[in-house]
């Protein structure tokens, strides 16, 4: 069985279709990372497998079950996006905590799931302290711990590395990598730099203008790209 599943997918705004009859089947444990220049779809599709946005066709499946019209709380998945969204008046704990409290967890469970998180993010000494007072990389780690916390089958994540500089982006690559691992999770990817997908991907996903253009591995796609687009897209410099 697919851990997701992406049948004839469709998103329209009006009458503007953005993302066109996109098939996709993730295995339990793959990282599938997609991969595409600005626009063409990818943090819409990403939105859709969470439930935050609407379908306007198609199905879409989380471990066998169709979740067209399941609430994203109730999805399965936790989202990692590139801005953070932390609360800034709460401290790392209480924002790592935060999507327990609300499921109206007991303190001892909410408690144990932040230590557990903490320690596998290295976020011990910095429970106390403010977004503010983090850096960038400390952020990021902040927002995984709320992902973890929720112990989903699905991690999403979108573009989580763009505001990070160069160095702690292949730092925090390595990172995200590991914690897929010991997780023991299937995870999606969204980015637009192709080296970050050829690092991260077990398949790589190419889109362009709301299509799929190809699926395969990195080593698959750099020896075999189907066409001229995957080609140059993989090709070009990021
Ligand atoms: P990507 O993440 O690959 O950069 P997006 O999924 O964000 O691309 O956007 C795909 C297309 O959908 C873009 O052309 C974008 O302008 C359009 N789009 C995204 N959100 C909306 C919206 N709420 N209303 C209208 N068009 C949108
Ligand atoms: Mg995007």
């Amino acid at each position: 069985m697919s851990a997701v599943e992406l049948n004839d997918v469709v998103k329209r705004y009006g009458a503007l279709e953005v993302v066109h009859s996109i098939k996709l089947s993730v295995s339990p444990g793959e990282f599938v990372v997609l991969v595409g220049p600005s626009g063409c779809g990818k943090s819409t599709t990403l939105r859709m497998v969470a439930g935050l946005e609407d379908i306007s066709d198609g199905t879409i499946s989380i471990g066998g079950r169709v979740v067209n019209r399941v609430a994203p709380k109730d999805r399965d998945v936790a989202m990692v996006f590139q801005n953070y969204a932390l609360y800034p008046h709460l401290n790392v704990a209480e924002n790592i905590a935060f999507g327990l409290r609300v499921r109206g967890e007991k303190n001892d469970v909410v408690e144990a799931a932040v230590n557990e998180a903490a320690a596998i993010l290295d976020l011990m000494p910095y429970l106390k302290r403010k977004p503010a007072d983090l850096s960038g990389g400390q952020r990021q780690r902040v927002a995984m711990g709320r992902a973890i916390v929720r112990k989903p089958q699905v991690f999403l994540f979108d573009e989580p590395l763009s505001n990070l500089d160069a160095k702690l982006r292949t730092q925090m690559r390595a990172e995200i990598k590991r914690l897929h691992k010991r997780m023991d999770v299937t995870s999606i990817y969204v980015t637009h730099d192709q080296v970050e997908a050829m690092t991260l991907a077990d398949r790589i996903v190419v889109m362009n203008g709301g299509r799929v253009e190809q699926v395969g591995s990195p080593m698959e796609l750099f020896l075999n790209p189907a066409n001229a687009f995957v080609a140059s897209f993989l090709g070009s410099p990021p």
